[in-house]
């Protein structure tokens, strides 16, 4: 009964039933092969298994019921139609058998060709090459040695090695001087390092060797460098893959055949043109292998017009219809273009702004189109500097790029030399086999950490990304000695103090200093590149994609800027206001010394003489804010982190005290602090005093603050300059809390706006998980909302970021408990639930209640589409940030479809 079922399902489509949407069932290779053969292009004929059939296979370990006679049938019809039949001795069919998921994986599965080959269909494949033996041997030979190594593990060094006694014996180095004699020979050696190592003669048996070819690909699903692929690129691991059986065609057959690779437009800059590589008398993998030197495409016009015109025209069709730069297998048997593969070819950052541009331009896509075509990942990387490479510069090795940036430095292997040499005044590159919890010291002091194992997730990739470094991990070229305190590369030898460049986005590893050179993207953000006068595509495109991503979006975007030149540099990246002023630098530097006579004060009046000095010095702070950010809104936060912040630490205060008691000096002062200290110490200062709690319990300190807001807008009115300040009260969990604050600064507010009117929004951090939850209640005392994703995150999973994420993190991520780190994308089930319930209860109990976001997820891609999504008004994030966010919330109104969700 249950395989009655199986039986009826349909495991098999011919190349002619399948269409590119169907990616999931017939993997990209097929679905487009299937494309292609329906828009009438030279495709060989052929069939795609589907990746179910895949999943049943590992799951079981065997074919599903009725896989078999499916294959069969198709099988029969693919013969038919080419005439010939699988492995046939008088005039044989080949096929190949070849790999093909849902998400490009390259070079990660396994493909076989010339399937159908055997002692003696061989003889008969030459005679229908009109006697070409050497062709036939070639083929055979090639055939022995992909299924043996693909399907067989048998070490594929040693075929090489063969190939290679083979070419000595002779006297010769290259593979198209060996002629079908000595091609014989090896078919002969290869089958005896076949028999050794699998035990059983090489298989005959055309079908045999094409189900084993089979299973074999749906094996390769599971190889171990495709699952490490696959966790580094975040592709799902139970997709499976599909597996295409393909008709041969030869590109070996001689000068007149042969097999290239191609892209419609260039992928690293996305200049149009034609960008390729070919390979005369020459079969697929060849091109990619480098044996032998492929020639530009261009080069093809020469060798074979007809052909090329043809591929032009096919190249063309193929970007007309899949209305994208497409990259393309094919080859050429005896002057006639056969097309192999194609996809939407994957590009470089700036490549994907210039060709969604160009696309416009053409007509083949909207701006809209175009919009969803690029992302903020993408332009996050163009606004890093990058490296300056001409051909001085070559990489010696090639890692993961686990935090992109560009960084330079001498090279140390512990933490503790980072730190010293940081501390001299040196730019230093930690590199490590892997870093740990202990390292991070090492971490923080350096400039960018490169280590020889782990992928995105590994702890340096996680810990190097939380705190925007450059990180390059898994450079396995790397072979470090710690203790020797050097590594080697490609026969190099690099020592500690050797300095190296490291690229953070291509994982590339340099020798000695590359330059480094500016972004022509921030460049242009900063307002020294007109968009208008350029010859410059990259900005051109961005220019005009982040113009209508501005039109589209509904969410503003403010910046977290606490000085005037931060706040200038945000106006011009496009920031519409400052959604987190902190005050607590303000509290920093020369006025330290005022802080501590406010927490050391005995009486009244010393605290009130303290925070009267304060007060001017705050005000002129904000006065230069507001002038910048001229009618712009501005939150300012107040104070928020707890006051011991502010002393010098407990351990040298201590150290301090003692050495000048010893010396017999006068400590009164010293010994204040530390009892101070002393008695602000806390276990977990995070859940501590600090926020609200602080200016409840500090008399006067909120006062200064809201005091110094309210008489730097009045002075700016006064000057003629609008100003929008909005007061945010941190931390808060319950409404009571908010209340007592709100009725004090009403009334500071009151009167110091008496004579000159002056709006000043009072409204509260949505930060503590209590606060989410009674976001109704504390609504009827706030005047706006604004999240603080990182304690929302931090105490909704209770976890402390400083703690946690150089911890277990990368436990976590291996573990699959996050797909990515929290404080990096918005857990939008857990703490995305409390934003959500504390927007809709907030805006229940407030219609129009005005909402943000301050938290770092205010930059992040993923994190923006959730909290447009939500309904949020705005976000706001780091300077630097303020275009990805605008991009993204143009991007996020055009995937939902266009309309405005409010
Ligand atoms: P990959 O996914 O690694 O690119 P493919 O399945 O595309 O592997 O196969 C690699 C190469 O083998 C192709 O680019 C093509 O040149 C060659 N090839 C595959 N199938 C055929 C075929 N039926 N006829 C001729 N060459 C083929
Ligand atoms: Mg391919
Ligand atoms: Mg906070």
């Amino acid at each position: 009964m249950a395989g009655q079922q199986a039986v009826e399902h349909k495991y098999v489509y011919d190349f002619s039933e399948g269409n590119k949407d169907q990616k999931d069932l017939l993997g990209g290779k097929g679905a487009n092969l299937a494309e292609m053969t329906n828009l009438g292009l030279p495709v060989p004929p052929g069939f795609t298994i589907t990746t179910e059939a895949c999943k049943a296979y590992l799951s079981t370990g065997e074919e599903p019921a009725g896989l078999g006679d499916q294959i069969s049938a198709r099988l029969a019809t693919l013969e038919s139609a080419m005439g010939k039949r699988l492995g046939d001795p008088d005039d044989p069919l080949l096929v190949s058998v070849r790999s093909g998921a849902k998400f490009s994986m390259p070079g990660m599965m396994e493909t076989v060709l010339n399937v159908g080959l055997n002692d003696r269909s061989v003889v008969g494949l030459s005679a229908q090459a009109g006697g070409n033996d050497r062709f036939a041997w070639d083929s055979y030979r090639r055939l022995i040695q992909m299924f043996g190594k693909t399907v067989c593990e048998v070490p594929g060094e040693e075929f090489e090695h063969a190939l290679d006694d083979a070419k000595r014996v002779k006297g010769v180095t290259n593979d198209l001087d060996l002629d079908a004699d000595d091609l014989r020979g090896l078919v002969d050696a290869y089958k005896s390092i076949f028999s050794k190592h699998t035990g059983r003669e090489f298989p005959q048996e055309p079908r045999e060797q094409l189900d084993l070819a089979i299973h074999a690909v749906f094996e390769s699903w599971n190889a171990d460098r495709a699952v490490l692929y696959r966790r580094q690129e975040r592709i799902p691991a139970d997709l499976g893959t599909a597996v295409n059986v393909v008709a041969m065609v030869f590109g070996n057959l001689g000068p007149d055949s042969g097999t290239g690779v191609a892209f419609t437009r260039d992928p690293a800059s996305g200049a149009q043109g034609i960008y390729g590589d070919y390979l005369a008398n020459a079969q697929g993998e060849d091109v990619v292998a480098g044996i032998r030197n492929t020639v530009p495409l261009q080069e093809l016009e020469q060798l074979d017009k007809k052909s090329y015109d043809e591929l032009l025209s096919i190249m063309a069709r193929l970007e007309e219809h899949y209305k994208d730069l497409c990259d393309i297998e094919f080859t050429i048997e005896r002057g006639k273009l056969w097309m192999l593969q194609t996809r939407v070819g994957k590009r470089t950052a700036a490549a994907a702004f210039v060709i969604a541009g160009q696309l416009v331009d053409e007509g083949l896509i909207d701006l809209d189109e175009a919009l969803h075509r690029v992302n903020g990942a993408q332009l996050a990387q163009l606004m890093f500097p990058r490296f300056k490479l001409d051909h001085e510069f070559q990489p010696v090795a090639k890692g993961i790029g686990a935090s992109p940036g560009a960084a330079v430095g001498k090279v140390v292997f512990t933490s503790a030399r980072a730190v010293e040499l940081a501390a001299e005044g040196e730019s230093v590159i930690l590199v490590r086999r892997e870093t740990n919890p202990d390292d991070l010291n090492g971490m923080i002091a350096a400039q960018g950490i490169l280590t020889s194992r782990g992928g995105k997730t590994s702890h340096a990739a996680v810990v190097a990304r939380g705190m925007g470094k450059t990180c390059v991990s898994g450079a396995d070229d790397l072979d470090i000695d710690i203790p020797g305190r050097k590594f080697v590369v490609g026969g190099q030898t690099v020592s500690e103090g050797d300095v190296v460049s490291i690229d953070g986005t291509t994982g590339k590893v340099f020798l000695g200093e590359v330059p480094v050179m500016p972004s022509e993207v921030v460049q242009y953000f900063e307002g020294s590149l007109d968009p208008a006068h350029i010859d410059n595509a990259l900005v051109r495109a961005v220019h005009r994609i982040m113009t209508h991503a501005d039109g589209k979006r509904r969410l503003r975007v403010r910046t977290n800027a606490d000085t005037g030149a931060d706040a200038a540099r945000a106006r011009r990246f496009g920031a519409e206001g400052i959604g987190l002023c902190r005050t607590e630098h303000m509290f920093l530097g020369d006025r330290k010394e005022l802080v501590e006579r406010l927490i050391l004060a005995r009486d009244g009046k010393e605290r009130d003489d303290a925070l009267a000095a304060l007060l001017p010095l705050q005000r002129a702070d904000f006065v230069e804010i507001f002038r910048e950010m001229d009618g712009l809104p501005v939150t300012v936060r107040l104070i928020d982190p707890p006051l011991h912040e502010f002393l010098p630490p407990l351990e040298q205060l201590a150290v301090n005290v003692a050495v000048a008691q010893e010396r017999g000096e006068d400590v009164a002062k010293e010994e204040a602090l530390l009892s101070a200290v002393r008695r602000m110490h806390e276990q977990n200062p995070m859940l501590g005093l600090r926020g609200v709690r602080l200016g409840l319990v500090i008399p006067g300190l909120f006062a200064m603050q809201v005091r110094a807001i309210a008489e730097a807008a009045v002075e700016c009115a006064k000057q003629g300059v609008r100003s929008c300040p909005e007061i945010m009260v941190p931390l808060v969990g319950a409404v009571q809390e908010l209340e007592t604050v709100r009725a004090e600064a009403e009334k500071i507010i009151a009167e110091v706006t008496r004579e000159q009117p002056v709006d000043v929004l009072i409204g509260t951090m949505i930060e503590v998980p209590r606060a989410a939850l009674t976001a109704g209640q504390i609504a009827e005392a706030a005047q706006f909302f604004s999240f603080g994703t990182n304690d929302l995150t931090q105490m909704g999973w209770g976890f402390s970021r400083d703690d946690v994420e150089g911890a277990f993190f990368w436990r976590y991520l291996e573990l699959g408990i996050f797909g990515i780190s929290p404080f990096e994308s918005i857990d939008r089930e857990g703490v995305g639930r409390l934003v959500r319930i504390a927007t809709e209860e907030g805006r229940a109990a407030r219609p129009g209640l005005k909402i943000g976001v301050c938290g770092e997820h205010g930059g992040d891609p993923e994190s923006v589409h959730f909290f447009h999504e939500v309904g949020l008004d705005y976000v706001s994030c780091s300077p630097f940030r303020v275009p990805v966010a605008r991009l993204e919330a143009g991007r996020a109104v055009v995937e939902t479809g266009g309309s405005d969700s409010r």
